[in-house]
């Protein structure tokens, strides 16, 4: 998958050279490349925003930066022969449709992925006109939750992270992903490694036994305990008898 970021803090996305992420790019997995705003700016000051239109507070990011910068994502990508033609374009807002791991599994079908990290107020809402209809791109506005962060780097270190664990090969033992929270929409159940024993706390016994089945019930149970305790919203009829003790949930 080919990931473009553009912002005005590129050393934010430093992170994605950590860790898996990282690994991923080593591997070839995963091609990710940054892009500073103000690169795209002409003016000796490096300008990427303005006044608002109508008043109020705080700045607007440019129009003009965005749109070059994002010619410039389309023509590189262009000429790196990548597949599928033209990138979707990622623009992380509070106001836009919530991250979920579902959402995360839809994006990591896509070849090619473009951010733009807004700042200030945000963008001139003529940028996402123009990456549509003279760009011919699908845009979605995106947001981490119910919050306001200062910019959208934090965003897409968080969607690229989620999306890249999903790209096949990114994590070692596939197998892992299958079980985790949000997958099936329950909650992961309660984990322990050694020793056994550790400040006078033990593991629940049914995990010693070896009994596959009984373990499979429990962790079942625990699974369904723990989202009924913390996150009720969740549950749907199909994941079957949540009237269990919600305080097993930790
Ligand atoms: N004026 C905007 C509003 O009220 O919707 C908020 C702008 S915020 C201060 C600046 C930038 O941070 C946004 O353009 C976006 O890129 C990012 N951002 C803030 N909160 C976010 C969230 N919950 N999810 C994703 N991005 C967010």
């Amino acid at each position: 998958m080919r990931i473009d970021v553009v912002s005005i803090f590129p050393d934010y996305l430093a992170a994605l050279d950590l860790s898996l992420i990282g690994k991923a790019r080593e591997d070839g997995l995963l091609d990710v490349a940054v892009h500073d705003l103000r690169d795209f700016t002409h003016d000796r000051h490096r300008t990427v925003d303005d006044t608002p239109y109508g008043g109020g507070a705080g700045m607007v990011m440019k129009a003009q930066p965005w749109s070059e910068a994002l010619d410039h994502v389309v023509a590189q990508g262009h000429a790196a022969g990548l597949p599928g033609g033209r990138p979707h374009l990622v623009v992380p807002g509070p106001g836009g449709t919530p991250f979920t791991q579902a959402l995360a599994r839809q994006l990591a079908d896509e070849p090619w992925l473009a951010f733009a990290c807004g700042r200030y107020e945000g963008i001139d809402e003529r940028v996402y006109e123009y990456a549509r209809e003279d760009l011919g791109l699908e845009v979605s506005v995106i947001s981490l939750g119910d919050y306001v962060l200062n910019g959208g780097e934090v965003a897409v270190l968080a969607m690229v992270e989620a999306v890249g664990r999903l790209i096949p090969g990114v994590i070692g033992n596939a197998e892992s992903l299958v079980e985790e929270s949000h997958e099936d929409g329950l909650l992961e159940y309660p984990i322990y490694t050694k020793p056994q024993q550790w400040k006078g706390r033990e593991v629940p016994p049914v995990l010693l036994s070896g009994n596959h089945a009984a373990i499979a019930a429990w962790r079942h149970d625990q699974r369904l305990a723990r989202t009924a305790a913390r996150r009720p919203d969740l549950l749907h009829p199909s994941h079957g008898d949540a009237d269990l003790d919600v305080r097993l949930a930790t």
